[in-house]
């Protein structure tokens, strides 16, 4: 299974974070909620988003500016809203079965999965006060 080493927020240990587990991750050394932000492809894509907090799904690709813009503001959201959101990206160039399953039309399509099932989407780049609204919206 592959993992992300992120930086806790609270106290700076750095922990291997899961691309799919059954709770949430935590801090190793201090227990804090930990940004979950995992990157997954056509066969981690169902374990990747079965997960207890929504998800915040980034379908994105290398070439897309919009994308590479929006991408940064993802990943401070799933900072700030750890432990309640997990980021989930994919790369639809290398996944384009995730691509035709969600119907993209255009990219960066951001959708937001609770227990897997879409509650919402967006498509195109937002500034991140409006992404924080709208994510906000939808995490319990
Ligand atoms: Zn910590």
């Amino acid at each position: 299974m592959s993992s992300d080493v992120v930086a806790c927020p609270a106290c700076g240990a750095r922990n291997r974070v899961p691309a799919s587990a059954s709770g949430i991750p935590k801090c190793a050394k201090c227990h804090a909620p930990l940004p979950w932000v995992v990157a997954a492809d056509e066969t981690t894509f169902d374990a990747a988003v079965d997960a207890r907090v929504p998800v915040l799904l980034d379908l994105w690709a290398p070439w897309c500016a919009p994308c590479r813009m929006v991408s940064p503001i993802l990943e401070r959201l799933a900072g700030e809203n750890a432990g309640r959101l997990k980021l989930v990206k994919v790369d639809v160039d290398q996944s384009p079965r995730v691509m035709t399953r969600f119907g993209v039309q255009a990219i960066p399509t951001l959708v937001i999965l609770k227990g897997g099932r879409e509650v919402s989407r967006q498509q195109g780049a937002g500034n991140k006060a409006q992404l924080s609204a709208w994510i906000g919206r939808h995490l319990t």
